[in-house]
């Protein structure tokens, strides 16, 4: 997104959204608002991963609401003991309401999370959160003809190792949760 941002900016693209949804990483609060201004479009977040499904979803004052009929979110120490709101995790425990087929139950996610204490601003009831997950920077390399440069999406060169015998890319190593082995 922050590729296809830069794109825009330098017209090179030509899309106009009334939403940009973010999910998979983390986004920054300025990335956020430079999205906002390149696309002039709403930008929000969703949080999830396979296990779960979207479990929260962002809302304008940049935290996300739990889905709390779909999933319940546990955010405890390195011990599993809980942490109160307005603490850090060390990582949280995520258990699925819906998947009836295949129970995810207390599955440890690896992300940090903290709830925040307070009633969040935009009046949602539903409990908010941030999320420190995954993040994954976006390769540069010199251009072939020898001008500028190449900028590469971690999703790209994470595919190709997914796909090559006796490589992965693994979320459980920190503290580079997408480290390649
Ligand atoms: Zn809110």
């Amino acid at each position: 997104m922050r590729l296809l941002a830069t794109e825009e900016q330098a017209s090179r693209l030509r899309v106009h959204p009334v939403l940009v949804l973010s999910t998979a990483e983390g986004l920054p609060p300025e990335e956020r608002d430079r999205l906002e201004v390149a696309f002039g479009a709403v930008v929000r977040e969703v949080y999830g991963c396979t296990e779960s499904g979207y479990s929260a979803y962002g809302c304008g004052q940049g935290w996300l609401h739990l889905l709390q009929d779909w999933v319940i979110i546990e955010p405890v120490d390195a011990d599993y003991r809980p942490v109160p709101p307005g603490t850090v995790s060390h990582t949280v425990l995520l258990t699925n309401l819906a998947n009836r087929v295949q129970p995810i139950i207390r599955y440890d996610v690896g992300d940090r999370v903290l709830v925040r204490p307070d009633p969040c601003p935009c009046g949602d009831p539903a409990p908010a959160i941030r999320v420190q997950g995954r993040a994954s920077d976006v390769l540069t390399f010199p251009a072939a003809d020898g001008q500028g440069e190449v900028k590469v999406p971690p999703l790209a060169l994470g595919t190709v190792v997914d796909r090559t015998p006796g490589w992965h890319c693994s979320r459980s190593s920190r503290p580079h949760p997408q480290a390649c082995r």
